[in-house]
C-alpha cells in the first residue's frame, strides 16, 4: 500500500500563476477552504516572465476605445473560432479587475496625469496594454500573492500533481508528491481549479518556462474532460535564434510598440509586402505613418510590425525560405533606429524597455540601443486546452474547472499579445467563484483506493525500470514534435509524428531514473513526458482534421482559410476504451447585438 499525506479542502486550485492565484483569492473570499499547489515556488510561476503587459479597455490614452473593440479585436485576430461568450466577458470585465490589481497595490506605469498608461501592441486598434516598464507579469504576480496569502490560502509549493481523482462522475481530488522530498500527498477535493499554463515544452525552441509541460491538459484529458482546438500553437515571431545563450528567449511586441522594425538580410521592411485584406484598413501605409502611430499620433494606423502574431511569423518565415533570411535562419529586429528620431533614444529605450536591454546585454552581450536583434519564430502560446463553460469555467467533468492558458475558448485560433494576463484575471475570477459555489452545493465524494494505488504505482515505475534515460525520450520528442508539427504542417508529416509518438510512448514506459525519490530531476522528468507525449498527440491528430489553415494553424497542403468546413471547434476526448477521439462541432451562433458589432469593425 503506498504511503501519503492526506490534505482536505473545498477548492484545490492547480498551479500559483496568475489564473491560479486569482481563482484562489475568489474562492477564499467565498470562504471555502482553499489550497493551492505548485510546482515552482511561490511568486515564481511562468506568469512572472510575462513582459508587455495586460489588455484592458480602459481608454486611458485614446478614449476611442471601449469593451465593443476590444471585442472586434479578439475575434478578428481568432480569426472568428472563438467562444464569443468568452470573449465578449473578457472585453467588458478586463478594466475592472486591472483597475483591482491597482487597488491591491500594483504599482503601474502613469500617464501624465496620474492614469494607467496603456501601450500599444499587435492586433489591438488603440493602446490598450496597462504595464509595468517591461515587468508586468512580475508586478501581477507579486500584487496576487500579497493579497491572496492574507486570505488564508495553503499553499504547497514544489508540488506536482500527477493524477485527477474521479468518483460518483465528478471529481474527488488529486494525486501529486513533493518535489524536494518525493512524498506522496492525496488531496480530498469537493472541486478542483486547473491553472497549469501551457504546453511550449513539447517543442524544441519555445519562449516557455519548464514549467510548461501539458499537465493540465493531461490531467484534464486522462479524467475525461473535453479539449478544444489543440491544433493552435502561437508560435510568437520574435524568439531570440542568435546567440546560443538566448536562444528562443522572447522579445516582447513591446519592442515593436516602440517603434522596433522588422528587416531582411537585403535591410528592407519586408512586413510591407504582405498585408492581409482583413487588416488593409487599419495598417499604415507607408513607414513615416507607422513611426507616427508607434509616438501616439491618433491619425495615423498601425505599422506592419503590429500585426496579428500568426502573419508575422509566418512572414519571417518566408523570408527565412526565400534566401533573404539572417546568417542563423531569422530576420533583424531593430529598435536601435529610433535614436535617429528622438532625442537621448538611447535613455529611452532603456526606461522603456528595461528587462529587454538589461537580459540581452548581460546574456549575450549585445546592446539593443545600438544594434538590431536576429529573431525568429519560437513557440510561445496554446490557444487549445480544456473545454469549459464560458460563464463558469467549469469542464464537462462535474466538478472540475479551468481558467488561463490551460482552458480554451477566448482567443479562438490566434491570441492576440496582452489578452493572456487579462484573460487570467477574468477567468481565473470566475473560476474561484464557481468552484467555490459547486463546492457550498455538493458534499465531499468518496475516493477510490484502486485509483491512488495506480497512480502510486505508476510513479514509482522508473525506480525499477531499466530503460533509458527520460531526457534522451524528452529531446527526441521536442525536436519530431518542432520538425513535424511545427508552424508549417502537412498530413503526411504529421502522420509520421503520430507513429514517431507511439514508439517514443513505448520508450517512455521504460525509461529509467537512477538515485532516490529526493529532488530527483531525471525522476520528475520520466513523470512529466506522460503529460508530454498526451498533448503531443492531441495537438497532432486535431491538426490533422483542420484541413485548412487558420491563425496559428498554417497546412501546406490546405494554404486556404476554409470557412465552409473550417468555422468549427475540433474536439478531443478519451473514448469509452481508452482511445484519443477526434470530432468537430459547430460554432455557436453569435448573439444579433455581437453580429453588429463584428460586422461594424471588420
Ligand atoms: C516571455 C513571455 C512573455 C509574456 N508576456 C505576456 C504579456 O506581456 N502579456 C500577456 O497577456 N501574456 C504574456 N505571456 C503569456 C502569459 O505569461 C501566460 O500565458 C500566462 O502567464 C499563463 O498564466 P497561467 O496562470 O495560466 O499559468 P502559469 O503562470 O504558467 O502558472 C502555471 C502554474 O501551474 C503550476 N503547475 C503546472 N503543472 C502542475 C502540476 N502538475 N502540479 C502542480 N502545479 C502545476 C506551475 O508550477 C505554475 O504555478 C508571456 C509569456 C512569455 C513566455
Amino acid at each position: 500500500m503506498a504511503e501519503y499525506q492526506t490534505h482536505d479542502y473545498d477548492v484545490l486550485v492547480i498551479g500559483a500563476g496568475g489564473a491560479g492565484l486569482r481563482a484562489a483569492i475568489e474562492a477564499s473570499a467565498n470562504n471555502v477552504r482553499v489550497g493551492v499547489v505548485t510546482k515552482s515556488l511561490l511568486g515564481k510561476a511562468h506568469t512572472v516572465m510575462a513582459e508587455g503587459g495586460i489588455a484592458a479597455a480602459m481608454a486611458n490614452v485614446d478614449e476611442r476605445d471601449n469593451w465593443r473593440v476590444h471585442f472586434a479585436d479578439t475575434m478578428r485576430g481568432g480569426q472568428y473560432v472563438n467562444d464569443w461568450r468568452m470573449a465578449e466577458l473578457h472585453a467588458k470585465e478586463a478594466p475592472d479587475r486591472v483597475r483591482e490589481l491597482e487597488k491591491w497595490g500594483a504599482l503601474f506605469d502613469r500617464t501624465h496625469d496620474g492614469r494607467i498608461l496603456q501601450r500599444n501592441f499587435g492586433g489591438h486598434r488603440y493602446p490598450r496594454l496597462a504595464h509595468v516598464g517591461d515587468r508586468t507579469g512580475l508586478e501581477m504576480i507579486r500584487t496576487l500573492q500579497d493579497h491572496g496569502i492574507h486570505l488564508g490560502m495553503d499553499v504547497h509549493m514544489e508540488c506536482t500533481v500527477l493524477k485527477l481523482l474521479t468518483g460518483d462522475g465528478r471529481i474527488a481530488g488529486a494525486f501529486g508528491y513533493e518535489r524536494e522530498r518525493g512524498r506522496f500527498l492525496l488531496f480530498r477535493t469537493k472541486s478542483i481549479v486547473l491553472a497549469t499554463g501551457g504546453i511550449g515544452r513539447a517543442y524544441k525552441i519555445t519562449s516557455n518556462s519548464w514549467e510548461y509541460t501539458g499537465d493540465g491538459h493531461s490531467l484534464a484529458y486522462h479524467a475525461g474532460a473535453s479539449l478544444m482546438d489543440m491544433e493552435f500553437v502561437q508560435f510568437h515571431p520574435t524568439g531570440m535564434i542568435w546567440p546560443p545563450s538566448v536562444s528562443g528567449i522572447l522579445v516582447t511586441e513591446g519592442v515593436r510598440g516602440e517603434g522596433g522594425v522588422l528587416k531582411n538580410q537585403e535591410g528592407r521592411r519586408f512586413m510591407f509586402d504582405d498585408i492581409p485584406e482583413n487588416y488593409r484598413p487599419q495598417t499604415a501605409d507607408n513607414e513615416e505613418e507607422g513611426w507616427r502611430y508607434t509616438q501616439g499620433d491618433r491619425n495615423a494606423r498601425r505599422p506592419p510590425e503590429l500585426l496579428t502574431r500568426d502573419h508575422v511569423a509566418r512572414c519571417i518565415m518566408r523570408e527565412v525560405r526565400e534566401g533573404r533570411g539572417s546568417p542563423h535562419g531569422g530576420v533583424y529586429l531593430d529598435i536601435s533606429w529610433i535614436k535617429d528620431r528622438i532625442p537621448k533614444g538611447a535613455e529611452y529605450i532603456k526606461r522603456k524597455l528595461p528587462s529587454m536591454y538589461h537580459q540581452f546585454k548581460q546574456l549575450a552581450d549585445i546592446d539593443i540601443t545600438q544594434e538590431p536583434m536576429e529573431v525568429g519564430p519560437t513557440t510561445h502560446y496554446m490557444m487549445g486546452g480544456v473545454r469549459v463553460d464560458a460563464d463558469t469555467q467549469m469542464s464537462d467533468v462535474p466538478g472540475l474547472f479551468a481558467a488561463g492558458e490551460c482552458a480554451a475558448g477566448l482567443h479562438g485560433a490566434n491570441r492576440l499579445g496582452g489578452n493572456s494576463l487579462s484573460d487570467l484575471l477574468v477567468f481565473g475570477r470566475r473560476a474561484g467563484e464557481y468552484a467555490a459555489r459547486f463546492a457550498q452545493q455538493n458534499g465531499a465524494p468518496a475516493v477510490d483506493a484502486a485509483q491512488i494505488e495506480a497512480a502510486a504505482h505508476d510513479a514509482l515505475g522508473p525506480f525499477d525500470h531499466s530503460g533509458e534515460n527520460p531526457y534522451q525520450v524528452q529531446h527526441e520528442l521536442q525536436e519530431m514534435m518542432q520538425d513535424l508539427v511545427g508552424i508549417v504542417r502537412r498530413e503526411e508529416e504529421m502522420r509520421r509524428a503520430l507513429r514517431d509518438l507511439e514508439s517514443l510512448r513505448q520508450r517512455a514506459a521504460t525509461v529509467s531514473a537512477p538515485g532516490n525519490r529526493e529532488y530527483n530531476t531525471g525522476w520528475h522528468t520520466a513523470l512529466d513526458l506522460h503529460h508530454l507525449l498526451s498533448v503531443s498527440e492531441m495537438i497532432t491528430r486535431a491538426a490533422i482534421e483542420r484541413k485548412e489553415s487558420r491563425g496559428a494553424h498554417f497546412r501546406e497542403d490546405y494554404p486556404a482559410k476554409n470557412d465552409a468546413e473550417g468555422r468549427c471547434n475540433i474536439i478531443v476526448r478519451r473514448n469509452i476504451t481508452g482511445e484519443m477521439q477526434v470530432t468537430r462541432e459547430p460554432l455557436k451562433p453569435l448573439t444579433p447585438e455581437l453580429q453588429q458589432i463584428v460586422e461594424e469593425m471588420k
